[in-house]
């Protein structure tokens, strides 16, 4: 079978990350192919809990995060809503903390450090345990499925041909090429960007290539609607890891199970009550909440060891590059790991330094600490 030939890269995935790596590639001069499987942010895109935020502790992930948030303040149909992200730091963390804050404003992010009592003017909460709070008034929400739509449509413009329903079954390389084996016929090119999220070390695999990316289930549960006197901002109870946050009338919350890892299909009810339990010592006003178990959903994280995202060249291996392992921050990142992966892709130095979150580090045994984790 005649392979179709003439890309320059071949980006697999259509989710938030791939849809705007096709577009950033595209506006670099690449001719540049996506093969999806199912639809555009028909992956974990279309079931995150859509929060934005660069109150991080690096200075990498402070840098993705604000330029990506800035992207999307100026995006028309983004969804972008400034609606802050309010952080409850226990004691032991609160030192730590400060200095991420020092690193957030050096570059730039806005971040106000706060008492607990000051912070209840965002909303309330049990202060008992906390060493202090940050709230960041530009963090807040997007909409990812509108966003990933817009990328897509920016990237059609631009030239990029999609195929959706399209898995990508088999990979091999020869004479320079990546070869891709779809049920509709098989695509190649010089340069494969691996963005199948969850699913991405899995997509590797088929290449014969290690890409530490497991998927890990979690849930948000819908209240029903609330009578809360005002919105409440993202809210992250660093102590006990629920957070929650106003969705029109009513209130979505979450916290993880690290135990819940690998395909598992469906909500897990089983992790409702645990997640009350923490919650309620937080937030005892949930308490009168009801929950809306159709409105409810759970979704794929897309996890590394070190629960930060593998971006880049992957060493030793011509044409393979990854932009993947987002470990649930991959919304809020997207925009600026789409201008990284063009530079990349064409031997420029990435705008933004990516240097921790390469491939080398797993060969390397010099894995991260995680970062703020929501
Ligand atoms: C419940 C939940 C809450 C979350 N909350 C947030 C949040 O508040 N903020 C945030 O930033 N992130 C959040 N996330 C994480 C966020 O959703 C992901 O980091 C992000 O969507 C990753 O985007 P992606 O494009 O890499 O992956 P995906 O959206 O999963 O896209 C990957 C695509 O690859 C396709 N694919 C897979 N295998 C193949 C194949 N063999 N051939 C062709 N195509 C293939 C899939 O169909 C899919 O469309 C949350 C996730 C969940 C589940």
């Amino acid at each position: 079978m005649t392979a179709e030939a003439g890309w320059d890269v071949v980006v697999i995935g259509a989710g938030i990350v791939g849809a705007a790596c096709a577009w950033r590639l595209a506006g670099h001069g690449l001719r540049v192919r996506v093969l999806e499987r199912g639809h555009p942010a028909g992956g974990s895109t279309g079931r995150s809990a859509a929060g934005v935020r660069a109150q991080f502790a690096t200075d990498t992930n402070i840098l993705l995060s604000r330029h990506s948030i800035e992207e999307y303040a100026a995006m028309p149909g983004s969804g972008y809503q400034p609606a802050g992200y309010l952080m409850l730091v226990p004691e032991a963390q609160w030192a730590a903390h400060l200095a991420g804050v020092g690193r957030q404003h050096a570059h730039g992010v806005p971040t106000e450090v706060l008492t607990p009592a000051g912070a209840q003017r965002h909303a309330p909460f049990q202060t008992g345990g906390l060493g202090g709070c940050t709230f960041c008034p530009t963090d807040g929400f997007v909409d990812p499925h509108g966003l990933t739509l817009e990328y897509v449509r920016l990237a059609r413009e631009a030239g990029v041909r999609f195929s959706l329903d399209t898995p990508v079954t088999a990979i091999s390389r020869a004479g320079g090429q990546w070869r891709l084996t779809t049920p509709a016929g098989e695509v190649e090119a010089p340069q494969v960007l691996n963005a199948a999220g969850a699913w991405s070390g899995e997509v590797a695999a088929l290449a014969g290539l290690e890409v530490p990316v497991r998927p890990a289930r979690r849930m948000v549960f819908t209240t029903g609607p609330l009578n809360l006197p005002r919105p409440l901002p993202m809210v992250f109870d660093l102590e006990s890891g629920v957070w929650l946050r106003s969705e029109g009338e009513r209130l979505i919350l979450g916290r993880a199970d690290e135990a819940d890892v690998g395909w598992r299909e469906g909500m897990n009810w089983a992790w409702l009550e645990p997640t009350l339990e923490r919650a309620l010592g937080r937030f005892p006003w949930l308490e009168t909440a009801s929950l809306d178990r159709r409105a409810s959903w759970w979704g794929y994280y897309e996890v590394t060891p070190d629960h930060q995202p593998i971006v880049g060249r992957m060493p030793r291996v011509d044409g393979w590059l990854n932009a993947c392992g987002f470990s649930g921050h991959g919304v809020m990142q997207a925009a600026a790991i789409a201008r990284v992966i063009a530079q990349e892709a064409l031997g420029e130095e990435p705008f933004i330094d990516i240097g921790p979150l390469r491939y080398e580090r797993f060969t390397a045994g010099a894995l991260l600490s995680p970062d703020i984790q929501v």
